[in-house]
C-alpha cells in the first residue's frame, strides 16, 4: 500500500518536472549503422569524465525495497546531470517511461537508462521459488518460466533482471538457499544455463527478453555458519570444483552481466577481488559482459576493513574489475578525484563505461529508448492464460513427496469421508509466493483451501478446517478448536511451515525445525490418532525428524507461487503423480550441517563404523546419513532400474562414455522419473567425492512400461581442478551408478580411463 502511494507521488512529481523542463533537448543518439564498438567510441569522445562515471552508477528507485542503505531521493537531479547509468527496482510502466524521458530529453547527451529489477521467480505471474523449480529437474520448463518472466517484465519497461542466482549452498541455515538450485555443481550449472537462455532468448537483445545477471560472484552460498553476509574462506580446489562451475556455465551461456557477492572470499571482499573479477572472470573465462556490485557493496568495504576510505574503496573496485556501482554512489563521488590523483586510469573508466553503453546499444535502447515501453506489449504479454498453465505445471513438478506410509496418498474422491485442514496455511489468503515476488499480481493466487474445495465439489468428501495457531509465536489458544476439528475428521491435512519472511535475504536461522507453536500442535493432534499428512510450506531444507517419525505422509511444497493451491490439490488427489526430487540434502538435525551428498570419504569412513568400534568419522548421537538425501523423492508408483550397460569398460580421455539402462514403472499409474547418473573417481589428488552427479534425465514412463534410457558423457567431463587451479584430466578406476536418488547404490558398474 505504502509502496503504491509512493509510486503515485512519484508520477505526479515527474509530471510537474516534465512540465517545467524544456523538453526539446536534442537526442544525440549515434548512428545505428556503424558497428557497436565504433558507436561506443564515438559516444565516449562526446562524453565528459563525469558522464562516463555517471554511466557506471546505479541508483535504487526511490520507493522500492531497500536491502541496504537508504535510497537516494534525488534521482531526477542525478538523471539530468547524466549521473545515472541504471536504476533498479522501478516496476511501474508509467514511472519507468517518465524516468526514461528524463534521461533522453533532459540530460546533456540523452543516454537512455537501463532498468534493472529482481525478477527472481516470475514477474506478475509468480512461479515456484527457484529452489522448488530446481526440484523439478526439468530444464526446458525452467527455461520456459524464465522466458515468461522476461516477457512480462520487459513489457513493463524492465530490461535487466538480477538473476539467475547460482550460488551453490550446503547450508540450510542460509535463508537465500531458496533463490538457488541447491547443492550440486553439475545440476546447478545446467539450471544456470537454462535460466540465462530463458531470460535472454537466443541472443542479447532478442524480442521480449531481458539481460540476465549471474550472481553472486563468488561463493556467497557458503557464508560461515549460514549467517547472511558472513565471511567465506576455502581452498582453491574446493572453490573451482564445487562452487565456480555454475557461474562459469552461465558465462558460457552468454549471460550479459554478473553481480559481485557481499561476502569476502579468502580475505578479500568480492567487489575488490581482482583475482575473481579479472584473473578468473575476464582472463580465464573470457567474460565480455558488465560487472555490477551488489547493493552498496563498495561502501561496505569500510566495514570489511580492506580500505581506509571511500576513495580507496572506489579504486579497489574499479581496479578489480567492477563496472557499475549499485547504490553506493562511491564511484560517483570518488572516481574523478582518484583519476586526477593518478590512482586510476582513464582507460579503466572508459572500459567500464563502454561495457555499459555496449549493452544499451545491443538491446536497442539507442535506437529506441522506449523499446521496452510499448503499451501493446504490456497488454498482450502480461498474465496470459497460458502463463498460468505453465505456473501450474511448474508448481506440480516442484512438489516432492518425502514420505507416504502405506500409500495413504493420493486421496480418493470416490469415498465418503471428512478432511480436516489444520494449521496457518489453511486460511483463505495464504501468502504462498515466497520472497522476491515484488511485482506479483496476487489477485489470482489460488489458496489450498479454495483449490481443495473446488476439487471435491460434487463428491461426498467434506472439508472442515481450523487455523490452530499462527506460523510463529506462542499463542496456543487455537489448539482446542484444532483438536475439535481433528476429532471429527477421517484424515488431517497439516497446512504448516515457514512464512515468507523466514527464508530469503537476511533471513538466516539457527534452528531449522517447523516453529514450535506448530510442531507442538502436531504433537497434540497426534494423540487423537487420526492419519496425518503434512503439506509443508517453506524456503529451505528443514529438520523434519519428528515429522518423519510421527506423520503418515509429508509433501514438500516449498513456496509454489500463484498456482500453489491447484498444484497441491492435484497431487493430493492423484491428478498429478509427484515427480520432484530434492536438490538439497535434508539433515536429521541442524548439528549435521553442512551436509551434502558429494562429500569426501575421510580416512575413517562412516561405512566402516560398527557399534563396537567408535574411532570413526561419526556422531555418537545420530547416523551420518541425512533424513532425505539429494536426488530423493517418492512417487505414487515405483521405478526399477535394470540392465545398466557401458559402451566400453576402458576408455581413453578423448572418448565418450555411453551408458544405457532400462527403467520400469512397476506401479498402476503413469509417472515421470528423474534418472540420475553418478560416478566416483576412486584414486586422485586432490581426493574426489564419494559420488558426483554427471548426467540426468526426466522421463515419462507409463504404468507397466519399461523404457531404455541413454546417457552420453565425454570423458573430459570427469576432469577436476587441483589446488593450483590446473584442470586435471581423468585417469584410473571409476565406479558408476544409474540411480533413482543419490543414496541408491543398487546399480553399480565399474570402468577405467587411460591416457
Ligand atoms: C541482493 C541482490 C539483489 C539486490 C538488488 C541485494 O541486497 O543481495 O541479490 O539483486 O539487493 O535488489
Amino acid at each position: 500500500m505504502k509502496r503504491k502511494l509512493l509510486v503515485w507521488v512519484w508520477l505526479v512529481f515527474l509530471g510537474i518536472l516534465n512540465a517545467q523542463v524544456h523538453k526539446d533537448s536534442p537526442n544525440k543518439n549515434i548512428s545505428s549503422d556503424s558497428p557497436i564498438n565504433k558507436r561506443v567510441a564515438t559516444l565516449l569522445k562526446r562524453m565528459t569524465l563525469d558522464e562516463k562515471i555517471g554511466q557506471m552508477t546505479q541508483f535504487a528507485f526511490y520507493g522500492s525495497t531497500a536491502t541496504g542503505a537508504v535510497v537516494d531521493s534525488n534521482t531526477i537531479i542525478h538523471i539530468r546531470r547524466g549521473e545515472v547509468g541504471s536504476l533498479l527496482n522501478a516496476d511501474n510502466f508509467e514511472v519507468i517511461r517518465n524516468l526514461q524521458k528524463e534521461a533522453v530529453n533532459n540530460s546533456r547527451l540523452g543516454i537512455p537508462i537501463l532498468f534493472g529489477m529482481d525478477v527472481i521467480h516470475g514477474f506478475r505471474t509468480i512461479f515456484p521459488i527457484p529452489l522448488a523449480q530446481s526440484a523439478s529437474w526439468d530444464l526446458a520448463l525452467i527455461e520456459k518460466c524464465e522466458s515468461i518472466a522476461a516477457m512480462e517484465s520487459s513489457a513493463s519497461g524492465i530490461n535487466w533482471t538480477f538473476a539467475p542466482m547460482v550460488d551453490i549452498s550446503r547450508d540450510p541455515r542460509w535463508g537465500r538457499v531458496l533463490e538457488g538450485a541447491g547443492e550440486d555443481p553439475y545440476l546447478g550449472s545446467e539450471i544456470a544455463k537454462a535460466r540465462v537462455k530463458g531470460f535472454q532468448g537466443d541472443k542479447i537483445g532478442s524480442a521480449n527478453s531481458v539481460l540476465a545477471c549471474i550472481k553472486h560472484f563468488a561463493a556467497y552460498g557458503t557464508v560461515e555458519a549460514g549467517r547472511e553476509y558472513n565471511t567465506t574462506d576455502m581452498s582453491l580446489q574446493n572453490l573451482f570444483n564445487f562452487y565456480l562451475p555454475p557461474y562459469k556455465a552461465a558465462v558460457d551461456a552468454n549471460a550479459a552481466t554478473l553481480m559481485t557477492a557481499f561476502n569476502e572470499l579468502n580475505g578479500v571482499p568480492c567487489s575488490a577481488s581482482k583475482y575473481l573479477l579479472t584473473d578468473i572472470l575476464r582472463n580465464r573465462w573470457n567474460f565480455k559482459g558488465m560487472v555490477v556490485t551488489d547493493y552498496t557493496a563498495i561502501p561496505e568495504m569500510l566495514y570489511h576493513g580492506n580500505v581506509k576510505n571511500e576513495e580507496e574503496a572506489a579504486i579497489a573496485s574499479l581496479n578489480a574489475g567492477v563496472d557499475m556501482d549499485m547504490q553506493g554512489s562511491v564511484f560517483l563521488k570518488n572516481l574523478k578525484q582518484a583519476y586526477l590523483g593518478k590512482k586510476v586510469t582513464l582507460k579503466n573508466i572508459e572500459e567500464a563505461a563502454s561495457r555499459i553503453l555496449k549493452l544499451k546499444i545491443m538491446i536497442g535502447l539507442f535506437d529506441n529508448p522506449y523499446r521496452f515501453l510499448n503499451e501493446e506489449n504490456l497488454r498482450n504479454n502480461t498474465e496470459r492464460p497460458e502463463f498460468d498453465a505453465t505456473a501450474l505445471e511448474m508448481a506440480r513438478k516442484s512438489i516432492v513427496l518425502l514420505k507416504n506410509n502405506q500409500n495413504i496418498l493420493p486421496l480418493s474422491l470416490e469415498k465418503k469421508y471428512t478432511i480436516a485442514m489444520i494449521g496457518p496455511y489453511s486460511a483463505d489468503k495464504t501468502g504462498l509466493n515466497g520472497e522476491w515476488s515484488l511485482s506479483a499480481n496476487k489477485t489470482h493466487d489460488v489458496s489450498p483451501y479454495w483449490a481443495i474445495t473446488k476439487k471435491i465439489e460434487g463428491n461426498s468428501v467434506k472439508i472442515i478446517r481450523s487455523l490452530g495457531c499462527t506460523i510463529n509465536g506462542t499463542d496456543t489458544a487455537g489448539y482446542a478448536d484444532a483438536r475439535r476439528i481433528a476429532q471429527q475428521a477421517d484424515i488431517v491435512l497439516l497446512m504448516m511451515g515457514e512464512n515468507e519472511n523466514m527464508s530469503g535475504e537476511a533471513h538466516s536461522r539457527t534452528s531449522i525445525t517447523i516453529p514450535d507453536v506448530q510442531r507442538n500442535l502436531m504433537k497434540v493432534l497426534k494423540r487423537i490418532g487420526k492419519p496425518m499428512v503434512l503439506i509443508l510450506t517453506n524456503g529451505r531444507p528443514l529438520d523434519l525428524s519428528w515429522e518423519d517419525a510421527n506423520l503418515d505422509a509429508i509433501l514438500e511444497t516449498w513456496f509454489l507461487g500463484r498456482k500453489s493451491g491447484d498444484a497441491m490439490a492435484d497431487i493430493l488427489f492423484g491428478d498429478y503423480n509427484p515427480s520432484g526430487k530434492l536438490t538439497m540434502t535434508f539433515p536429521r538435525t541442524i548439528g549435521q550441517v553442512p551436509i551434502y551428498y558429494n562429500h569426501k570419504n575421510t580416512g575413517r569412513p562412516y561405512s566402516l563404523a560398527t557399534s563396537t568400534e567408535r574411532y570413526h568419522s561419526v556422531y555418537i548421537d545420530v547416523p551420518n546419513t541425512p533424513l532425505y538425501p539429494f536426488g530423493y523423492g517418492l512417487s505414487y508408483t515405483n521405478y526399477k532400474i535394470t540392465d545398466v550397460r557401458l559402451n566400453k569398460k576402458i576408455l581413453n580421455q578423448r572418448e565418450v562414455l555411453k551408458v544405457t539402462a532400462k527403467v520400469t514403472n512397476s506401479g498402476k499409474i503413469d509417472g515421470e522419473n528423474t534418472v540420475q547418473l553418478y560416478i566416483q573417481d576412486l584414486v586422485n589428488i586432490p581426493t574426489r567425492p564419494v559420488k558426483e552427479l554427471k548426467a540426468f534425465g526426466k522421463f515419462l514412463i507409463r504404468k507397466g512400461e519399461t523404457i531404455k534410457v541413454e546417457f552420453s558423457i565425454p570423458v573430459t567431463e570427469f576432469s577436476f581442478y587441483d589446488d593450483k587451479t590446473n584442470l586435471i584430466p581423468p585417469i584410473g578406476e571409476f565406479k558408476l551408478w544409474v540411480a533413482n536418488s543419490s543414496d541408491d547404490n543398487s546399480k553399480e558398474v565399474n570402468f577405467a580411463v587411460v591416457k
